[in-house]
């Protein structure tokens, strides 16, 4: 299956048809990407980094893709999804802003029946917006984590945690208004 592939100022409105994502590993040698071998991996055994990536199928304009993320968009479509038994049926629109190291991506949620209705130029204000952004998505998966841990902790060492989880949530909302985010807008925690 072709790989989804966009060029900085480009968009597409992707149906995602997996119901969850299957996580590769991959270490980044000298640039040059390889799967990680898991128990008998020889970059593992030298204490090499690894990377996950996240990989869902998805329809776009009646031709079927694979589509490869890294942790902070799956992270955004986690929160996007959140109401949702599983990925299956979710369609986004998906915006590569930038290239290279400037790359940011932006996701937006539109409804399957105005996806399906309209042309994919004109479809409808999306339902929430997110930008990911390193520092903030950075923060969210931290939020995620925290508020993880929430069920088995008490007293004193809760609220030491719930205090934690509302600085960081406060400096990324503050982040995401100075990227222009936020004004109007539903901040995604
Ligand atoms: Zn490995």
């Amino acid at each position: 299956m072709p790989f989804l592939q966009l060029a900085g100022g480009q968009s597409r409105v992707l149906e995602i048809l997996s119901e969850e994502a299957k996580v590769q590993f991959q270490h980044w040698i000298q640039g040059v990407g390889f799967e990680c071998g898991g128990d008998k991996c020889p970059f593992c055994a030298q204490g090499a980094r690894k990377n996950a990536r996240f990989v869902m199928q998805v329809r776009s304009q009646g031709e079927d893709l694979t589509w490869l993320m890294g942790k902070r968009v799956y992270t955004m479509l986690t929160f996007i999804s959140a109401a949702r038994p599983s990925f299956k049926g979710l369609v986004v629109k998906l915006s590569r802003i930038g290239e290279g190291k400037d790359t940011q991506w932006l996701v937006e949620e539109v409804k399957a029946s105005e996806a399906q209705a309209v042309p994919v130029a004109s479809v409808p204000a999306p339902t929430s917006t997110v930008v990911v952004s390193e520092a903030v998505s950075q923060a969210l998966v931290e939020i995620a984590q925290m508020e993880k841990l929430r069920g088995s902790l008490t007293g004193d060492a809760l609220a030491g945690l719930d205090a934690t989880i509302k600085a960081l949530k406060d400096k990324a909302a503050a982040d995401m208004v100075k990227l222009g985010l936020g004004q109007g807008e539903e901040i995604p925690f």
